[in-house]
């Protein structure tokens, strides 16, 4: 291959996308994946979860021709959020004018379209160590060696709680409808998969890190029966489907996200450069949106500057930072609003959640919000 242009280090969904954008702007890309071992690859497991992608993410992913066929996306026509004392509030997608408010995307779907596309993109090359480049991308999500190699700061607050994804089966159909169950800090979510008449769910149960041990190693009888109990039997009897996957939460930025260092440029895009509460559904959105935005930038650059040329980078930084800031305060704003103790908090977040359902445009408002510009 001739000399490398980008050097992405991590191809998880944000960099094997980023990959993809940058080859369209004729950039020579290098993906660094990490080298998988045989007893590794025998043990290796699909990801249980299952992603809630806006309007942008897909508009993104199909220009990339990898947005998965509807039975791996499927449309949320309506969300249903209830409160702990009873406050509730619905969007559906007909009331705001919308074919759907999001898709529910299988993650191991959405992960084969793009390698498909990758290896079809003679501009990729995939490597498993970090190749020279005129900039470097790190793309290693939260836990990222190359950030921490740089010395920069990954500012991060833990959340008391983890979140547990699996899959269930249910014996009434879901009807697209999202479901989410606020409980004294606990948030339950159910996401509707195989498609609009499909009667399986994504969970991701935010609970605290005390319960953790107890519920994944209750059998999966024990633990789906404690999931009809959360969900009011909305989706009737349940059946566990996958394994249980833990995920401590946190909420992360990173204080640089661009530089130099030995005189050589880097950028970082994705959950290397924040983390977020996935209570809203927002931590891939936003880092699709860094990749698309990097790639807008590099490939427009003015034809004297090189892609590592720092003021260029500046203003991929300066154009999402604030961006993600905003996204990840709300969310925690959410977050803390739900786990507050006491008659007062409980009252007003239900009145709240209430008061938004029967004031239109605030609903719409935020229905927007959720759905990303289209
Ligand atoms: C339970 C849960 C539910 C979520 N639900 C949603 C949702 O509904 N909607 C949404 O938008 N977001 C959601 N998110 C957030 C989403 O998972 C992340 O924002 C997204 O995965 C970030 O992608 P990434 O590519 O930046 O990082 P990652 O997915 O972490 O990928 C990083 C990649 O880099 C590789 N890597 C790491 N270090 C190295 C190294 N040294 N060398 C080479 N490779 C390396 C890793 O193996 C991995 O493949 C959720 C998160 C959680 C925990």
């Amino acid at each position: 291959m001739k000399s490398t242009d980008i050097c992405i280090r991590g191809a998880g969904i944000v960099g094997r996308a980023l990959a993809l954008l940058l080859s369209r702007e004729r950039l020579r890309v290098a993906l660094v994946e990490r080298p998988v071992s045989p007893a590794g690859e025998a043990t290796a497991r699909a990801d249980v979860r299952a992603y809630a992608l806006n309007g942008t993410s897909r508009a993104l992913l199909e220009s990339l021709r990898c947005w998965p066929d509807l039975a791996a996306a499927t449309p949320v026509l309506r969300m249903e959020v209830q409160g702990d004392r009873g406050g509730a509030l619905a969007f559906g997608a007909a009331e705001q004018q919308v074919e759907a408010l999001g898709w529910i995307v299988d993650v191991p779907a959405l992960e084969r379209r793009l390698d498909d596309a990758i290896d079809y993109q003679p501009l990729i090359e995939r490597v498993t160590t970090s190749t020279p480049a005129r900039l470097s991308v790190v793309c290693e999500g939260r836990a990222s060696e190359t950030r921490l190699a740089l010395g920069v700061d990954y500012v991060t607050t833990a959340y008391p709680h983890t979140a547990i994804a699996t899959r269930l089966h249910g014996s009434v159909p879901h009807g697209g409808v999202a479901r989410q169950w606020f409980s004294c800090g606990e948030i339950l979510a159910f996401l509707p998969l195989d498609g609009p008449q499909g009667n399986s769910v994504a969970v991701v149960w935010s609970v605290e890190h005390a319960r953790v041990p107890r519920l994944v190693a209750l059998s999966p009888e024990e633990f789906a029966k404690e999931l009809e109990i959360a969900s009011h039997q909305s989706m009737g009897s349940l059946t566990l489907s996958a394994d249980r996957v833990a995920w401590p939460l946190q909420r992360s930025m990173a204080s640089r996200w661009i530089g130099q260092t030995d005189g050589r440029s880097w950028a970082l895009a994705g959950d290397a450069a924040h983390a977020m509460h996935p209570l809203a559904g927002q931590g891939l959105n936003v880092g699709l949106a860094d990749a698309a935005e990097l790639a807008r930038v590099l490939g427009g650059r003015e034809y004297w500057r090189e892609p590592g040329d720092l003021r260029l980078l500046r203003r991929y930084e300066r154009a999402r930072q604030g961006a993600v800031m905003t996204m990840t305060t709300t969310t925690d704003i959410l977050q803390q609003l739900f786990a507050r103790e006491g008659a007062v908090w409980e009252g007003l977040r239900n009145w709240g959640l209430t008061g938004v359902d029967q004031l239109a445009p605030l609903k719409g408002w935020l229905a927007r919000q959720a759905m990303g510009p289209r």
